[in-house]
């Protein structure tokens, strides 16, 4: 490719860069939509809190907090920054009675519904109800036999508080793994319908169905699977994914094939991180996948041999900027100007590097042309600035019914 960065000049650049919304080869990209996504599979919809899940509901982003959850002081900060970070529903853990009385000072005050992730004693899932919290995780099939499912699905029905029946590949029955030689994705299948039928059978249906396994394959093939049997939602997810690098591939993978086929009404990315990371990750599958977006989206090149700028610098310079900013906008950062804002001519700002001086540009057209690569940064920063505090006045302007 021609080396023409040195002597870039405006109208040729503006050519390259085409008008914003138009298409071309490379561009095409940019005309995928969610027609090119299986349509969403019909579910039942359950309210958690105020978030409703399955039926036409958005896909809900949620985490589970890693503080002990008897600390109701250090849960609360966690599902702060939990809401920050865009999660929509938070589960905790419930191992035993003083975090299930720590629920009434957390539901009362946490800005997001709570679920309450229980193990093995019904008594606990009662008082978590008692205590505020708007759905249970729970496999009924450990929670002490029939009695003590019937006491649990009594209680959540008074209390209006879905039950979400989870079930991991670690967990299958004896009895299925013998039959079908193992937590196969089928026997998988089995163990959550059979759950959900010691439910059904006191009248409760506002469940919600996980089909956990660390496998990509065995998740997949497992909630296809349910997907095609029940019309429940269902929370999707890869467990015990891996750290912050590992888990994300694995999750987007595993979930992103999910959401791909249609299948998944709230989602959680497991990863070995700070849970703020599992809610940032899920919301950039969501947008890879045209389905939500949350905050703006940073595209930046590769860099290569031509790049003329210090991309790294920059990219992590603009990304601290605008961490915590919620609404939706797409910010370029490429290396030069040969390819660079043709790649990005559907950002609403960008910037490209230059060996003699970089441009800005907004949606297509170059606003400004900077010599030297520190004053490049600055320039762009100036302008994402100056673009931010313009969004913020049109959105002012557009809440108070202003022209
Ligand atoms: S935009 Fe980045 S990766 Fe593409 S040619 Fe320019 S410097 Fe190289």
């Amino acid at each position: 490719m021609e080396q023409k960065s040195a002597d870039y000049e405006g109208d040729a650049l503006q050519e390259r860069m085409g008008r914003p919304g138009e298409t071309d080869g490379d561009g095409a990209f940019a005309s995928l939509d969610r027609t090119q996504i299986m349509p969403r599979r019909a579910s039942r919809m359950v309210r958690i809190g105020t978030v409703p899940v399955g039926g036409c509901a958005p896909v809900a982003v949620q985490s589970m907090t890693n503080t002990d959850t008897r600390d109701a002081e250090a849960t609360l900060a966690q599902i702060a920054r939990l809401a920050n970070a865009g999660c929509e529903i938070v589960r905790v853990a419930v191992p035993d009675q003083t975090a299930a009385q720590a629920l009434k000072i957390i539901c009362a005050k946490s800005p997001l519904p709570v679920v309450a992730d229980i193990h093995f004693d019904a008594r606990l899932a009662v008082a978590a109800l008692e205590n505020g919290a708007q759905a249970l995780r729970i496999n009924p099939g450990n929670i002490g036999g029939p009695a003590q499912v019937e006491r649990v699905a009594r209680a959540a029905l008074a209390h209006h508080a879905p039950i979400r029946v989870g079930v991991n590949s670690g967990s299958i029955e004896k009895e299925l793994f013998k039959r079908y030689g193992g937590p196969t994705p089928e026997a998988m299948v089995e163990s959550a319908l059979g759950h959900a039928r010691m439910l059904e059978a006191h009248g409760f249906h506002d469940i919600k169905i996980s089909l956990k396994s660390s496998s990509v394959l065995h998740t997949i093939a497992a909630y296809r699977l349910l997907a095609a049997r029940s019309e429940y939602p269902l929370h999707i997810g890869v467990t015990e994914a891996g750290t912050l690098m590992r888990g994300t591939v694995k999750s987007s993978v595993g979930i992103g094939t999910l959401l791909w086929l249609g299948i998944g009404d709230t989602l959680r990315v497991s990863l070995t991180a700070e849970p703020e990371k599992e809610a940032a990750v899920a919301w950039e599958i969501l947008r890879a996948l045209g389905l939500r977006a949350r905050g703006p989206e940073i595209i930046s090149c590769p860099t290569c041999g031509r790049t003329e700028v210090d991309l790294m610098d920059m990219a992590e310079a603009v990304e601290k900027r605008l961490a915590g900013v919620t609404d939706t906008f797409k910010v370029a950062i490429m290396g030069c100007v040969v390819n660079g804002p043709g790649e990005a001519r559907e950002a609403d700002i960008g910037v490209a590097g230059g060996r003699d001086k970089g441009v800005i540009f907004r949606r297509g057209q170059v606003i400004r042309a900077v010599h030297g690569r520190e004053a490049l940064l600055c320039a762009f920063m100036e302008e994402l600035e100056r673009f931010l505090a313009e969004r913020a006045q049109a959105g002012m302007d557009k809440h108070s019914g202003a022209s």
